[in-house]
Parts: structure tokens; C-alpha cells; sequence
């Protein structure tokens, strides 16, 4: 096992019994970590699981999952090929939107996951993965409603803080290189037809990426 592999390992341990004990938890359902592989280019950020994922402990295995392996079919890209995760690991009770606080309460996982397979390209699946992503990488000036900003490419903005302690700061905070793309969540052309050519359209997008 690679040391990526060992951390990964020890974090989704940990994840998951923050997720056994956490009040949004329902017995004979599963919480979901992320899943693929440690040594890709893309990570795909989601919101959290649905029906399906909480019943197979698997993110995007539901109808929302199958327009994602099209989009990444259509694009030559195995599921396997990237890692997929989602801003909480439980999914919300009636599917309904995180909460501001679950999504802090969950955050940790998130952000170490990010750091242990150091992406170069960041997509974040629609509104609630997108601000948080666009937060954490000082984007809170650029950010707007997903249908403006989808499938555009950003970079971390670097604060004062970053250029005084240099390019090491940046490196260590994880944001140098790296691009962050908002995309409409693949949800949304389960529900508008209409919407799946916008996605195939934006996931082209990471052809030159894998
Ligand atoms: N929607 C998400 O945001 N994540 C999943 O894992 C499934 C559906």
C-alpha cells in the first residue's frame, strides 16, 4: 500500500465514525466517502450522497451518477481514473440541502482529502460545492450563481499573506497551479433534458486535464 493509500485509508476510518455517531445518521444506511483513484490529475466535488449512494456507501451511484459516467465517457474518462467525493458524507434527510453547519462540521474530511491527492484541477458540481471551493481558495469576490460561472477556469487568488511568505506558502496551502472549474451539478439533466448537452459541452473541458 502507498503511503497516499495508508492516509486515505486512516482518514475515510476516521470519516466514517464521525458519520455512525452524527445525528444525521439513519441506521441501515451507509455514509459515503469519496472513491478513485490517488494519482489523478481531477477530483470531482459533489453535495452529498442521495438514496442510492446511502444505500451502497458509494458516491454517484444513483440516477445522477449514471449522467456523470456519460459526461466522463464522452470525455475518455474512467470514473476510476479520477476521485469523486461529495461536501458531506451523509446524505440529508428528504435529500434536502446541507445546512451551513453540517457543511463545516464535514469540511476537515474534504480538505484532507484534497491534500492527500493534491489535484491539479478542481470541479465542483453545482451551487453548494462550488462556494464552498471558491471560499477556501479566496475566490469569494468571483463567485456567482453556477449558470454564470459554469465551466470557466480559476485560480486561487493569493492573499498578502501567501506573497509575503512566498511561493512555499502557496505550495504548502496547496493553491499553486491548481484551477478550480464550477460545473452545473449532473443532477440537473435528470430533471432538464435540455441541460445534458450544457454538461457535455463544459465536461470537454477536462480532456486536456486527464
Ligand atoms: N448527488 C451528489 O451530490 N452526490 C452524490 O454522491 C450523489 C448525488
Amino acid at each position: 500500500m502507498s503511503e497516499k493509500e495508508k492516509e486515505m485509508e486512516k482518514l475515510k476510518k476516521e470519516c466514517l465514525e464521525f458519520c455512525y455517531n452524527h445525528s444525521l445518521y439513519e441506521k441501515g444506511t451507509y455514509p459515503v466517502f469519496g472513491k478513485g483513484s490517488l494519482e489523478t490529475k481531477i477530483i470531482l466535488i459533489g453535495e452529498s450522497p442521495g438514496y442510492w449512494e446511502s444505500q451502497k456507501g458509494e458516491p454517484f451511484v444513483g440516477a445522477a451518477g449514471k449522467v456523470l459516467d456519460e459526461l466522463l465517457e464522452n470525455v475518455g474518462i474512467k470514473r476510476e481514473e479520477i476521485y469523486i467525493t461529495n461536501l458531506i458524507n451523509i446524505r440529508p434527510p428528504n435529500n434536502r440541502d446541507p445546512k451551513p453547519e453540517e457543511i463545516k462540521e464535514f469540511a476537515p474530511y474534504l480538505e484532507r482529502q484534497i491534500e492527500i491527492i493534491e489535484p491539479e484541477v478542481i470541479c465542483s458540481l453545482g451551487n453548494f460545492a462550488t462556494r464552498f471551493i471558491f471560499k477556501k481558495y479566496n475566490l469569494g469576490n468571483k463567485l456567482e450563481g453556477i449558470s454564470k460561472i459554469h465551466g470557466k477556469i480559476f485560480e486561487p487568488q493569493v492573499t498578502t499573506e501567501d506573497i509575503q511568505n512566498s511561493l512555499f506558502e502557496q505550495k504548502r496551502r496547496g493553491i499553486k497551479g491548481i484551477k478550480i472549474i464550477p460545473l452545473y451539478h449532473p443532477a440537473v439533466a435528470t430533471y432538464n433534458a435540455n441541460m445534458k448537452e450544457i454538461l457535455k459541452k463544459d465536461f470537454k473541458i477536462l480532456e486536456k486535464f486527464n
